[in-house]
């Protein structure tokens, strides 16, 4: 899950990380008038999406007049399909050095990668592939304590003040706290600034957290932002399958995620084109496989649906007892491929065949099947 930079920076906040002030509005009234008294403004389009800077979503304003103009401008943006319904008025603070800090799950490492550089503010994508060696890094392991003379040397590579590198510590020792509380797989300070006073502070926050972790942390999903999602995610998730949409046309009802995962692979491999990851979960009742369709349905580039159903707790026949309940419920206009095999395939063939329908048993020939339905191979 994603969250929005104010959401970032409130954490940040209560976890001890020093930021420069900041407060959300949604119209440019608001952004004046929260902006009152600070002598340079920074107006910060409020989108779950990177490279908003980049986008024309961060202006700097020097007065009450540019502020509300530039308020005008973000609200109301298109930021990569998404549109600016709220933003940040910061209290900006005048930059000495950029600094990029940040923190990611590494599975590899059953750690925390630690990343740090002096060239923050840019891209930290592009100064991986233009000048790797510029990114320090260092792992932290959840299960130990920070060894704290490490880390200073560590952040000796980038800050090269003493007092600074005793701010980054605090700072950094925070993050990994607040890292580790909310289960968060991303967390990334950037610009970790400098100013010319000494101090140095988060001008920007960004964190992604655990989905399968949220439900020990129910103020961190309270954080949750609808728009994250597309609407046929959010009704897959109140159904309790486990959906998510994809830009191509061929719909896809496949039981456990593995499976799932290869079935997209192999539509891929013979050049088709999913429209969408769907995993039905293991001992399925007829009604999430009418739910299922349903939401696939609903998605008017789908030519095509893929039934891939492997039984082992999942009964074929509980399969096929769902299908024809969908198709009762639902104007089914786009051809079924069906492959049915496993627990029951017998019954659940039987069922299918009394209602017209066919199931086929070998998964390459279902795949060839549903992208010669959809017109060929794109
Ligand atoms: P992003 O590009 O979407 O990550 O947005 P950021 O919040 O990181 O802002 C982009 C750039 O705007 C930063 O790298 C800074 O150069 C500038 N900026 C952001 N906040 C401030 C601020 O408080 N003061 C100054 N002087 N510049 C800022
Ligand atoms: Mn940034």
């Amino acid at each position: 899950m994603k969250i929005h930079e104010y959401q970032a920076r409130d954490l940040f906040r209560q976890f001890g990380i020093p930021v420069n002030d900041y407060k959300l509005v949604s119209t440019p009234r608001e952004a004046v008038t929260a902006s009152g008294g600070w002598k340079q403004v920074v107006v910060k389009a409020q989108v779950l999406t990177g490279g908003r800077g980049k986008a024309g979503g961060v202006k700097l304003a020097d007065n009450a007049g540019e502020v509300e103009t530039r308020a005008e401008k973000i609200l109301g943006m298109d930021i990569k399909g998404r549109r600016v319904e709220k933003i940040l008025v910061c209290d900006a603070a005048p930059i000495a050095r950029e600094h990029y800090l940040g923190m990611v799950l590494d599975r590899s490492r059953q750690g925390i990668t630690l990343m740090l550089t002096d060239q923050g503010g840019v891209d930290i994508e592009e100064l991986a592939v233009n000048n790797p060696e510029a990114i320090h890094k260092m792992t932290l392991y959840p299960h130990l304590p920070i060894d704290e003379k490490a880390l200073d040397a560590f952040l000796g590579k980038a800050i090269p003040g003493e007092s600074q590198r005793k701010q980054a510590l605090i700072a950094t020792k925070a993050l990994f706290t607040l890292f580790l509380a909310t289960d968060a797989s991303l967390a990334e300070i950037n610009p970790y600034a400098l100013t010319p006073d000494g101090d140095m502070m988060a001008l920007d926050g960004k964190m992604n957290f655990d989905d399968s972790a949220l439900f020990k942390h129910p103020e961190i999903a309270a954080l949750r932002n609808p728009e994250e999602d597309s609407a046929d995610e959010i009704e897959a998730r109140e159904k309790n399958l486990s959906f998510v949409s994809l830009d191509g046309d061929i719909g896809c009802v496949v039981n456990g995620a593995g499976l799932a995962m290869a079935t997209l692979d192999l539509i891929k491999h013979y050049g088709g084109n999913p429209a969408n990851f769907l995993d039905v979960g293991g001992s399925s009742n007829p009604q999430k496989v009418a739910d299922a369709l349903n939401i696939i349905l609903r998605n008017p580039k789908v030519k095509a649906i893929l039934i891939n159903i492997f039984g082992g707790i999942t009964r074929c026949d509980d399969i096929a007892n769902g299908l024809l309940m969908a198709r009762e419920q639902l104007d089914i206009e786009v051809p079924l491929i069906i492959r049915l095999v496993g627990t029951n395939q017998i019954e659940g063939r039987a069922i299918l065949e009394s209602a017209g329908l066919k199931a086929g048993d070998d998964l390459d020939d279902a795949v060839k099947s549903v992208i010669a339905a959809t017109g060929g191979a794109a």
